[in-house]
């Protein structure tokens, strides 16, 4: 295996530490959960993480899935890891335990799932689409759909796909033009094509579920009337048994830059007239029930770029402590042995800015999955809507922030490296080309920042912006106690203060002018970012001051390094956003002014 997948010590610490996961266990849904059976769940995840995921990751990307025309070949290892994965139980790991799951908090779920991810993200991507397809069917099917696919699904015999995207519609799914008719029978015939579909093809599992986006004719246009409907491969009778192939054909595979363990397919529904598909929930809903599941799978996203940095972070720690390259600079006697890199000044940087990047990504999915659970079973109604109100908002900052800033902890992994890093002969360059799908799919970065700036920001009055500040400053008033936070404490009440300053400013434009108003949204979107990560390191600074009290040695060193991570943020990174908002503010139209003709 080519490297460790995560520092374990650094997911005990944010689960235990930072977010006092051990507290939900005294709440009636996870009271036959301890810190125990937590412990557990995960060091089950890393064992099987290490020893089926990680060793073929390599030989995945080496080796892509083929079609012959017919069937979809691939490496025998990806079914033998998966079905460990599904024997264990990890698919229904956060159902019901009547429903054969585990019935773990979210928290704990992503905390296990992410070490998969690290581990070969090509494999754990089926599994995953499988998770949110079952998601999607257990809160919105019908009893009879569960009844036919949940469980097949929530064991593993069933895997799962999401078909939104057409060749024409890819952000803008209001163009979608995939139809279904209605039938006597009540069912649908659907017609159409699918593009980037994940997982749309394989022979994994006895069956795929694919729940697809469509337009029931005589439907509203645009978003109000896409549907939902579920779409096996093959047909499945009402006692659960498997029927006949259904007409989706694989009309050919995607050959991608990363992420190749997992097939990207391009599929025709209905091209002989005989596709069937089951509506799901009310028509013309479609697309708010699958958004209705996105915080999860975004944060999931989050997770997989938070996870691909994190192996990059590592080995090249692993590889700067050995290389011997130079000397100090006030040494030019070359008798004297070379040092390791680690012992160069613009080589640390490189390595805190990774620390920094991954393990602050790392919280933020962690602190988000979190908000899931207290969604679910918070205190009472008033906590349950603030978690979901502060979700909305934070869900596009999890997707993009790790997209972004772990990608860029993947480019300074292989810079680490030097040549070597260029090579096929490490493992970074392929975490940098897995790693660069997360700024593309489940929204673009682009789209991210119009949705952050263009709603969730301001709406409700910009109740969500406000509860976010309200948050943040309480973390502001008990770092403020500590000389050695206060100064951090201080300036990220500053970075609030430019977010309201902004949004003030920019209010009125986007209700008169929002082309003007939008245009510069990634702006916002990178700034309340960056903001949102200076409060997450300062919420882990005062967990590392409260540790290195009571630590020792090697927990000391740790504690150190993550204090020192949060000052590298506050010193690099959070000063930028002052240029970001000013730029912001001034409606700086030189993207609009550019015509097209100009380039
Ligand atoms: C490996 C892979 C796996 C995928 N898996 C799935 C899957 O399982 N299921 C599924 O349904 N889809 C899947 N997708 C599709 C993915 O969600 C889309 O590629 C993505 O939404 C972008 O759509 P597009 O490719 O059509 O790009 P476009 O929408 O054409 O965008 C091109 C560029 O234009 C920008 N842009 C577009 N519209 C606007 C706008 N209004 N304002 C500003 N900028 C804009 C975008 O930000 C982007 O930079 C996958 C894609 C890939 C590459």
């Amino acid at each position: 295996m080519a490297g460790k997948i995560l520092n374990r010590r650094d997911l005990e610490f944010q689960l235990f530490e930072v977010l006092d996961t051990e507290a939900l266990t005294s709440r009636p849904r996870y009271a036959e959960h301890s810190k125990e059976t937590f412990l557990a769940v995960l060091d089950t995840a890393e064992a099987m993480a290490e020893e089926k995921f990680a060793p073929h990751n390599r030989k995945a990307d080496e080796h892509e899935p083929s079609f012959d025309g017919t069937r979809v070949s691939m490496i025998p290892e990806v079914k033998e890891a998966l079905k460990a994965f599904c024997d264990a139980g990890f698919i229904a790991a956060a159902h019901d335990f009547e429903r054969g799951g585990m019935q773990l908090p979210v928290v704990m779920t992503q905390a296990a799932f992410s070490l998969f991810k690290g581990a070969n993200v090509g494999t754990a991507a089926y599994p995953f689409l499988t998770i949110a397809n079952a998601n999607v069917i257990h809160r919105f099917g019908s009893e009879a759909q569960k009844a036919k696919y949940l469980d097949a699904l929530l064991t593993g015999r069933f895997f799962g796909t999401m078909a939104l995207t057409e060749p024409q519609a890819g952000s803008s799914l209001s163009d979608i033009t995939t139809s279904a008719e209605p039938n006597p029978d009540g069912s649908y015939s659907l017609r159409g094509n699918k593009i980037f579909i994940s997982a749309g093809d394989h022979e994994l599992s006895e069956n795929i579920v694919h729940l697809v986006l469509a337009r029931i004719p005589g439907g509203p246009a645009g978003v109000k009337g896409i549907s939902l409907f579920i779409v096996p491969k093959f047909r499945v009778n009402d006692d659960g048994s498997l029927g006949a192939r259904n007409d989706v054909t694989l009309t050919g595979l995607i050959h991608k830059m990363g992420y190749r363990g997992t097939t990207s397919t391009m599929l025709a529904f209905g091209e002989q007239g005989g596709c069937i598909g089951e509506l799901v929930g009310e028509a013309h809903k479609g697309l708010a029930y699958m958004f209705h599941m996105m915080n999860e799978a975004r944060i999931g996203v989050g997770m997989g770029a938070v996870m691909l940095g994190y192996r990059g972070y590592l080995a090249s720690l692993e590889y700067a402590r050995e290389r011997p390259q130079g000397r100090a600079p006030t040494n030019k006697n070359p008798a004297d042995p070379q040092l390791p890199i680690i012992e160069h000044a613009d080589v640390r940087r490189m390595l805190l800015a990774q620390k920094a990047y991954v393990e602050a990504g790392y919280a933020l999915c962690l602190f988000c999955a979190r908000l899931v659970d207290e969604t679910r079973s918070g205190a009472d109604d008033a906590a349950r809507q603030d978690a979901g109100l502060l979700l909305d908002l934070l869900t596009p900052i999890a997707k993009s922030w790790p997209s972004q800033w772990c990608l860029e902890a993947n480019s300074l992994a292989i810079q680490i490296h030097g040549g070597y890093g260029y090579t096929r002969e490490y493992p970074v360059e392929q975490f940098y080309r897995d790693n660069r799908l997360n700024p593309i799919h489940e929204g673009t970065h682009g789209i991210q920042a119009l949705d952050l700036l263009g709603r969730k920001a301001i709406m409700d009055g910009g109740a969500a912006m406000k509860l976010f500040a309200r948050e943040a400053r309480q973390t502001i008033a008990e770092a403020g106690k500590d000389p050695a936070l206060a100064g951090h404490a201080a300036e990220l009440g500053d970075a609030l203060g430019e977010i309201a300053a902004t949004l003030q400013a920019l209010a009125p434009v986007l209700a008169t002018n929002p082309t003007l108003a939008l245009a510069n949204a990634v702006l916002f979107l990178e700034a309340f970012g960056h903001t949102v990560i200076a409060w997450i390191w300062l919420r882990q600074a005062l967990a590392a001051q409260r540790g290195l009290q009571r630590a020792i040695a090697a927990d000391a060193d740790f504690y150190r390094g993550k204090l020192a991570a949060c000052r590298w943020f506050y010193r690099w990174e959070l000063p930028k956003v002052r240029q970001w908002h000013e730029l912001l503010r001034s409606l700086d139209d030189t993207t609009l002014a550019m015509a097209p003709e100009s380039f």
